[in-house]
């Protein structure tokens, strides 16, 4: 089923912020990606930039447990670990994303704070002990609802059903890299959220957060934290994509999208183009926000909204 096809309208620079919550996701979960967006919008008015309010829409998907990001993120296979990847990016040049990160509530928020630092990227134990050394203190993110899906996902593994798209479930057995036995012979569970943002001085934002795709290895990473595969931001706007990762990289997405969209083409085209380049079998979805135009797109379900001022003050 195609999603999110509406575009609303925006005045040129006025400030707009568009958040999802994972293509493939239920789409009744739309009144999280609204308060998501609302709190983007809120921040906005109240003096903040584009990052600012693209980090504080994402806080609010990460702290709703439907969503596979933050709290409620997807468990890896061996059914105990969590590994979380985010990131920010802005048309100024901001830029900072986590990789691989564990037991903290706001993974954008440590994201965000890497920006500041000399480096764009940090990964593994290296982004855990720096989001301690800011202050992000130690959190579960493991619920229930994650328990139950990671049960359904092995029930689907013994049954024998293909789980990645092209990808044979046996190949999780051979390249196995968890400590403990794998328990189950050799189901699939991914989506991301994301928020694209315009203040109101025509600046772009964008930030994303996600628990993975599962089944994944340990220490997989999609294309949430990478630039220019699941987030871009520039002169022409801000793009965030969700899907499965592997397959978002090879096109490096955004980046290919911000470039339709510096080159003249209608975000629509932009974001209905950019599933074309996809097998259907792939989960693909994208939300974007250029100077004039905002909206999303996806090939699946997606829960999406936008918040915005329809006029400049
Ligand atoms: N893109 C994410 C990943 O591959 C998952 C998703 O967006 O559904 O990690």
């Amino acid at each position: 089923m195609t999603a999110a096809d509406s575009y609303p309208p925006s005045s040129p620079q006025a400030p707009v912020v568009v958040a999802h919550g994972g293509a493939g996701a239920d789409s009744q979960h739309k009144d999280g990606c609204a308060a998501a967006a609302e709190a983007g919008l809120a921040r906005l008015r109240g003096g903040a930039d584009a990052v600012q309010a693209a980090v504080a829409a994402v806080g609010v998907l990460e702290d709703d447990p439907r969503f596979n990001a933050g709290t409620g993120s997807v468990l890896r296979m061996d059914g105990v670990t969590i590994e979380m990847d985010a990131a920010v990016m802005d048309s100024q040049g901001r830029l900072g994303a986590v990789a691989g990160l564990r037991r903290v509530r706001h993974p954008v928020e440590v994201a965000a704070a890497v920006a500041d630092t000399p480096h764009w990227l940090l990964c593994g134990e290296g982004a855990l002990r720096f989001a301690r050394h800011i202050g992000a203190a130690d959190h579960d993110p493991t619920t229930a609802q994650a328990l139950h899906k990671h049960a359904a996902m092995l029930k689907d593994l013994q049954q024998g059903k293909r789980l990645i798209p092209g990808e044979d479930n046996a190949s999780f057995a051979q390249y196995w890299n968890f400590a403990t036995p794998l328990a189950v012979a050799p189901g699939q569970a991914c989506d991301t959220v994301g928020a694209v943002v315009r203040d109101a001085a025509g600046r772009f934002a964008v930030a994303g957060s996600t628990g993975g795709c599962a089944p994944a290895l340990l220490g997989r990473v999609g294309d949430t934290p990478i630039i220019g595969a699941g987030f871009y931001a520039g002169p022409a706007g801000a793009v965030a994509v969700t899907g499965i990762g592997e397959h978002i990289v090879r096109h490096l997405l955004a980046h290919t999208v911000h470039g339709w969209l510096a080159g003249g083409m209608r975000l629509p085209q932009a974001l209905q183009r950019a599933l074309t380049l996809f097998d259907p079998a792939i989960d693909i979805g994208l939300i974007a926000v250029s100077a004039t135009e905002s909206g999303a797109r996806s090939n699946r379900d997606m829960p999406w909204a936008a918040a915005g001022d329809a006029q400049l003050p």
